[in-house]
Protein backbone atom coordinates (compact mmCIF):
# COMPACT_ATOMS: atom_id res chain seq x y z
CA UNK A 1 0.00 0.00 0.00
CA UNK A 2 1.66 2.94 -1.50
CA UNK A 3 0.71 6.45 0.89
CA UNK A 4 1.31 9.63 0.13
CA UNK A 5 1.38 12.91 2.75
CA UNK A 6 0.07 16.06 1.12
CA UNK A 7 1.03 18.43 3.90
CA UNK A 8 0.18 22.19 4.01
CA UNK A 9 -1.51 25.28 5.24
CA UNK A 10 -4.42 24.89 3.41
CA UNK A 11 -5.71 28.39 4.85
CA UNK A 12 -8.26 27.78 2.96
CA UNK A 13 -8.19 24.44 0.73
CA UNK A 14 -8.80 25.49 -3.36
CA UNK A 15 -9.38 24.43 -6.65
CA UNK A 16 -5.63 24.15 -6.93
CA UNK A 17 -4.95 22.18 -4.38
CA UNK A 18 -7.92 19.60 -5.22
CA UNK A 19 -6.62 19.37 -8.99
CA UNK A 20 -2.91 18.20 -6.99
CA UNK A 21 -4.84 15.75 -4.62
CA UNK A 22 -6.13 14.46 -8.02
CA UNK A 23 -3.35 13.86 -9.50
CA UNK A 24 -1.61 12.49 -6.22
CA UNK A 25 -4.56 9.88 -6.23
CA UNK A 26 -3.83 8.12 -10.22
CA UNK A 27 0.22 7.57 -8.05
CA UNK A 28 -0.94 6.31 -4.15
CA UNK A 29 -3.21 4.27 -3.02
CA UNK A 30 -3.99 6.29 -0.62
CA UNK A 31 -3.87 9.59 0.19
CA UNK A 32 -3.00 11.95 3.49
CA UNK A 33 -3.69 16.14 3.34
CA UNK A 34 -2.78 16.99 6.61
CA UNK A 35 -3.12 20.42 7.74
CA UNK A 36 -0.38 21.85 9.50
CA UNK A 37 -0.98 24.33 12.39
CA UNK A 38 1.68 27.29 11.05
CA UNK A 39 0.92 29.84 13.39
CA UNK A 40 3.47 32.09 12.26
CA UNK A 41 1.45 32.70 9.05
CA UNK A 42 -1.24 33.29 12.00
CA UNK A 43 -4.05 31.78 9.66
CA UNK A 44 -7.50 33.09 8.96
CA UNK A 45 -9.10 29.83 10.03
CA UNK A 46 -8.08 27.85 12.91
CA UNK A 47 -6.67 24.36 12.25
CA UNK A 48 -10.04 22.67 12.70
CA UNK A 49 -11.85 25.00 10.81
CA UNK A 50 -9.39 24.21 7.59
CA UNK A 51 -9.57 20.74 8.33
CA UNK A 52 -13.41 20.59 8.41
CA UNK A 53 -13.29 22.14 5.13
CA UNK A 54 -11.30 20.17 3.63
CA UNK A 55 -13.20 17.05 5.08
CA UNK A 56 -16.13 18.59 3.02
CA UNK A 57 -14.40 18.96 -0.32
CA UNK A 58 -12.68 15.89 -0.30
CA UNK A 59 -16.06 13.99 -0.11
CA UNK A 60 -16.53 12.88 -3.31
CA UNK A 61 -12.71 11.12 -3.25
CA UNK A 62 -11.95 7.59 -2.11
CA UNK A 63 -8.98 6.71 -0.64
CA UNK A 64 -8.40 10.30 1.01
CA UNK A 65 -8.10 10.98 4.65
CA UNK A 66 -7.83 14.36 6.41
CA UNK A 67 -6.27 14.97 9.49
CA UNK A 68 -3.28 17.94 11.23
CA UNK A 69 -0.06 17.57 12.41
CA UNK A 70 2.00 19.77 14.54
CA UNK A 71 5.79 19.37 14.95
CA UNK A 72 8.21 17.69 12.33
CA UNK A 73 7.08 16.64 9.25
CA UNK A 74 8.97 13.65 8.36
CA UNK A 75 8.32 11.97 12.13
CA UNK A 76 4.12 12.19 11.05
CA UNK A 77 5.06 10.81 7.95
CA UNK A 78 7.03 8.19 9.48
CA UNK A 79 4.24 7.32 11.99
CA UNK A 80 1.57 7.26 9.13
CA UNK A 81 4.05 4.86 7.06
CA UNK A 82 3.80 7.03 4.45
CA UNK A 83 6.53 6.47 1.67
CA UNK A 84 5.97 10.12 -0.21
CA UNK A 85 5.26 13.85 0.23
CA UNK A 86 3.57 15.50 -2.16
CA UNK A 87 3.73 19.20 -3.04
CA UNK A 88 2.54 21.22 -5.03
CA UNK A 89 4.71 23.30 -8.32
CA UNK A 90 3.24 26.59 -9.66
CA UNK A 91 5.94 28.56 -11.07
CA UNK A 92 9.10 28.86 -10.81
CA UNK A 93 9.37 31.14 -7.85
CA UNK A 94 7.87 28.66 -5.38
CA UNK A 95 10.68 25.97 -6.76
CA UNK A 96 13.30 27.06 -3.98
CA UNK A 97 11.34 27.35 -1.06
CA UNK A 98 10.23 23.59 -2.10
CA UNK A 99 13.84 22.59 -3.16
CA UNK A 100 15.37 23.84 0.34
CA UNK A 101 11.96 21.60 1.95
CA UNK A 102 12.12 18.68 0.49
CA UNK A 103 16.48 18.38 0.47
CA UNK A 104 16.13 19.05 4.37
CA UNK A 105 13.23 16.61 4.70
CA UNK A 106 15.49 14.22 2.74
CA UNK A 107 18.51 14.77 5.07
CA UNK A 108 16.20 14.49 8.02
CA UNK A 109 14.77 10.91 6.40
CA UNK A 110 16.43 9.46 3.73
CA UNK A 111 13.86 7.01 2.94
CA UNK A 112 10.90 9.75 2.19
CA UNK A 113 11.02 10.97 -1.06
CA UNK A 114 8.95 14.20 -2.20
CA UNK A 115 6.76 14.40 -5.46
CA UNK A 116 6.08 17.17 -6.66
CA UNK A 117 3.00 17.79 -9.53
CA UNK A 118 2.03 20.69 -11.59
CA UNK A 119 -1.78 21.81 -11.70
CA UNK A 120 -3.44 22.41 -14.48
CA UNK A 121 -2.75 25.62 -16.02
CA UNK A 122 -5.66 27.35 -14.70
CA UNK A 123 -4.52 27.00 -11.37
CA UNK A 124 -0.78 28.65 -11.40
CA UNK A 125 -2.04 31.94 -10.18
CA UNK A 126 -3.93 30.87 -7.65
CA UNK A 127 -2.75 30.71 -3.70
CA UNK A 128 -4.86 30.94 -0.64
CA UNK A 129 -3.75 34.34 -0.11
CA UNK A 130 -5.39 36.07 -3.13
CA UNK A 131 -8.33 34.19 -2.18
CA UNK A 132 -8.37 35.57 1.42
CA UNK A 133 -7.67 39.09 0.12
CA UNK A 134 -10.34 38.96 -2.28
CA UNK A 135 -13.11 37.59 -0.06
CA UNK A 136 -11.75 40.51 2.73
CA UNK A 137 -12.87 43.01 0.14
CA UNK A 138 -16.32 41.59 -0.90
CA UNK A 139 -15.09 40.36 -4.42
CA UNK A 140 -16.55 36.55 -5.84
CA UNK A 141 -14.33 33.56 -5.33
CA UNK A 142 -16.74 30.62 -6.69
CA UNK A 143 -14.44 29.61 -9.21
CA UNK A 144 -11.75 29.24 -7.29
CA UNK A 145 -12.75 26.99 -4.13
CA UNK A 146 -14.82 24.20 -2.90
CA UNK A 147 -18.03 25.39 -1.85
CA UNK A 148 -17.95 24.64 2.00
CA UNK A 149 -14.57 27.25 1.65
CA UNK A 150 -17.08 29.76 -0.26
CA UNK A 151 -19.74 29.78 2.83
CA UNK A 152 -16.83 30.01 5.27
CA UNK A 153 -15.46 33.10 3.70
CA UNK A 154 -18.98 34.61 3.41
CA UNK A 155 -19.27 33.88 7.18
CA UNK A 156 -16.12 35.38 7.68
CA UNK A 157 -16.56 38.16 5.28
CA UNK A 158 -19.87 39.04 4.88
CA UNK A 159 -20.51 40.82 1.67
CA UNK A 160 -22.31 43.91 0.92
CA UNK A 161 -25.55 44.10 -0.11
P1 LIG B 1 2.27 25.94 2.54
O1 LIG B 1 2.17 24.49 2.85
O2 LIG B 1 3.54 26.27 1.81
O3 LIG B 1 1.98 26.84 3.67
P2 LIG B 1 -0.25 25.85 1.03
O4 LIG B 1 -1.07 25.27 2.08
O5 LIG B 1 -0.83 27.05 0.35
O6 LIG B 1 1.18 26.29 1.43
O7 LIG B 1 0.04 24.75 -0.10
C1 LIG B 1 0.33 23.42 0.13
C2 LIG B 1 0.94 22.85 -1.13
O8 LIG B 1 0.04 22.99 -2.22
C3 LIG B 1 2.22 23.57 -1.58
O9 LIG B 1 3.08 22.61 -2.13
C4 LIG B 1 1.76 24.52 -2.62
O10 LIG B 1 2.79 24.79 -3.57
C5 LIG B 1 0.64 23.73 -3.26
N1 LIG B 1 -0.35 24.61 -3.89
C6 LIG B 1 -1.01 25.65 -3.37
N2 LIG B 1 -1.84 26.24 -4.26
C7 LIG B 1 -1.67 25.54 -5.42
C8 LIG B 1 -2.20 25.66 -6.73
N3 LIG B 1 -3.04 26.63 -7.07
N4 LIG B 1 -1.79 24.78 -7.65
C9 LIG B 1 -0.90 23.81 -7.33
N5 LIG B 1 -0.34 23.65 -6.12
C10 LIG B 1 -0.71 24.50 -5.17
Amino acid sequence: MKIAIYPGTFDPITNGHLDILERALKLFDKVIITVAKNPTKQPLFDQEERRSMIRSAVKRYKNVEVDMFDGLLVEYARKKKATSLVRGLRAISDFEYELQMALMNRKLDSTLETVFLMPNEKYTYLNSSIIREIARLGGDVHDFVPEAVLKALTEKHPRKP
